[in-house]
């Protein structure tokens, strides 16, 4: 059953065993498992369902419909920048570039080292391996790969660089090219096309267009929540309706969003440490434009990363995406910009990611909005100049003829000699645009009351019945792109919570 918006009726209460809010990469995985346990299972979503026929590539369109706030959330900080969220069924993942890597060797070791055993490469292998099986990763097949991602591959061998082919969560690809504005032929496999199906197959419910407000708490255990319909054309919000859980609520907004609802009830006052430690492992854009045809655009997005300099904490990317994402990267207007735009086969897009120093807080701001909070150090800036001054030396070595930059001032180059203006010192940390789609950290998991928000099982240490599942738990930045991290302790979380659901009918107690 799903239901939108139009169909509730003001005041309506509903019955489960277990409300999953959010249906992105930690919440559709938590739900599908705990469905096919045989788990009765209603899943709040703020967004639409959009079936994979209604994907297309116009921006103006799609972005209202699958991006929070169209694209223009922001995080506060030194360089205020913008972050990206899904808010879809199927949440981020709809409109992620399906690279799927597990952390390294060195983040899973200091987790397993200073948190637990269970979290460290054998303790999470068999969670990895079940979500990668879920969710297909796998090489991306060759005739899917565009020039663009050729070119950087190229490149990188000129250089002497490292250069590694991505795993991505697809089924025959075909390089549409359209990932971030949702996969038109239904290869990405998003959680909306693989979790979700199986989780509505075993009988979930799913009550999309409706966003969780509040949670109802009763003799000091969470019992269900409380939420409001929302107009997807006017976004404007309407008929109250509640869901009772008879065992467990399980939260998985994202990163920033499952804060925000667990602030407003305090949670998490052993440690304090709720909406804190928030990683975003940032990125900045190059975007080259070649002086031949390169027809970018006719092939995967991410075929491949650049790890060179991955033991510093950089990676880049080629990030290839409509045009109409592209154009943002272009710092002109009016006719400059509509000329610039007619270089779009000839162009590439590239970023610079950099590791995490540093970590942010959401807060609970005026009308119960998000801000969140993150500045990059003194020594990611160095990072990010080095990092850019490298990416832009590649394409120079594979014939670029311009480079429009992410640095305040410094716009457009044409000469690789204009790199070395790239210096700290020369560029602040306020010059500098950078973007995230990484968003992490925010109730940790771990097994110390007074240092994480929420236990090896996902649920918080001082509200019992309330569960975390997704990119919250993270105890550290990771340095790789998170859903498969993400899709593992949520199968955690909810393999511990379907054990305990299934015990207790059962009349028993599990430990
Ligand atoms: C443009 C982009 C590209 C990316 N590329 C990659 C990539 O290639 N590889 C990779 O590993 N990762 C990538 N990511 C990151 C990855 O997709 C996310 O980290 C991951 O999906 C986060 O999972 P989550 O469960 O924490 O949250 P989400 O997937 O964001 O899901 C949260 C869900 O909760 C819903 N929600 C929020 N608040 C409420 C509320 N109050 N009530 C009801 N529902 C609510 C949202 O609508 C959303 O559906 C990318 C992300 C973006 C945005
Ligand atoms: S490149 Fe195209 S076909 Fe492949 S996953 Fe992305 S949107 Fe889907």
């Amino acid at each position: 059953m799903i239901r939108r918006a139009a169909d509730y009726r003001d005041g309506e209460q509903l019955d489960c065993d277990v409300v999953v809010i959010g249906t992105g990469a930690g919440g559709a995985a938590a739900g599908a498992t705990l469905a096919e346990a045989g788990i009765d299972v209603v899943f709040l979503e703020e967004g639409g369902w959009h079936p994979t026929s209604s994907m297309n590539p116009y921006l103006a369109e799609s972005m209202p419909r699958l991006w929070r706030e169209a694209g223009t959330t922001v995080i506060y900080g030194r360089s205020t920048f913008l972050y990206a969220e899904g808010r879809c069924v199927g949440g981020s993942t709809v409109i992620n570039g399906g690279m799927t890597y597990r952390p390294p060797e060195s983040v899973l070791g200091a987790w397993e080292r200073t948190v637990s055993a269970e979290l460290g490469a054998q303790g999470l292998d068999a969670l990895f391996a079940r979500a990668e099986r879920d969710l297909g990763a796998a090489p991306q097949a060759d005739y899917s790969i565009g020039g663009d991602n050729r070119l950087m591959a190229e490149g990188a061998a000129r250089l002497g660089w490292r250069h590694q082919k991505n795993h991505r969560n697809q089924d025959h690809c075909v390089g549409a090219n359209n990932c971030i504005l949702g996969c038109p032929t239904g290869a990405k496999q998003s959680t909306l096309v693989s979790y979700m199906p199986r989780a509505m197959q075993a009988g979930a419910r799913a009550l999309t267009e409706l966003r969780a407000e509040r949670l109802e708490i009763a003799a000091g255990r969470c019992v269900g929540v409380h939420g409001r319909a929302i107009d997807p054309a006017t976004m404007r919000p309407g008929a109250r309706v509640s869901v009772r859980a008879r065992h467990a609520v399980v939260v998985a907004c994202g990163a920033v969003q499952t804060p925000l609802l667990l602030l407003r009830h305090r949670v998490g006052r052993p440690s304090r440490q709720l909406g804190r430690n928030f990683v975003t492992h940032p990125n900045a854009k190059i975007l080259a434009v070649y002086p031949f045809s390169v027809g970018g655009w006719r092939g995967v997005s991410q075929w491949g990363q650049v790890r060179e300099f991955h033991d510093d904490g950089i990676v880049f990317a080629e990030n290839m995406a409509p045009p109409g994402a592209v154009a943002a990267a272009v710092p002109s207007l009016g006719r400059a910009a509509w000329r610039a735009m007619q270089d779009y086969d000839r162009m590439v897009l590239t970023g610079v990611l950099v590791e995490d120093s540093a970590a942010g807080r959401v807060y609970r701001g005026p009308f119960g909005m998000a801000v969140p909070t993150y500045s990059i150090q003194p020594a990611d800036l160095e990072r990010f100049l080095r990092g850019l001054r490298a990416l832009g030396q590649l394409h120079f070595e594979m014939g670029a003829e311009r480079l429009y930059l992410p640095i305040a001032g410094m716009h457009e180059i044409t000469s690789p000699d204009a790199l070395a203006a790239l210096q700290p010192g020369r560029v602040r940390i306020p010059d500098i645009e950078l973007f995230t789609p990484h968003l992490m950290g925010t109730a940790r998991m771990g097994g110390d009351r007074r240092h994480d928000v929420v236990g090896l099982d996902g649920q918080a240490f001082d509200l019992p019945g309330l569960y975390v599942a997704d990119a919250s738990l993270f105890p550290t930045p990771i340095a790789v792109n998170p859903q498969i991290t993400i899709a593992a302790l949520a199968l955690k979380v909810a393999d511990r919570l379907a054990e305990s659901v299934l015990a207790r009918r059962a009349g028993r107690t599990v430990a």
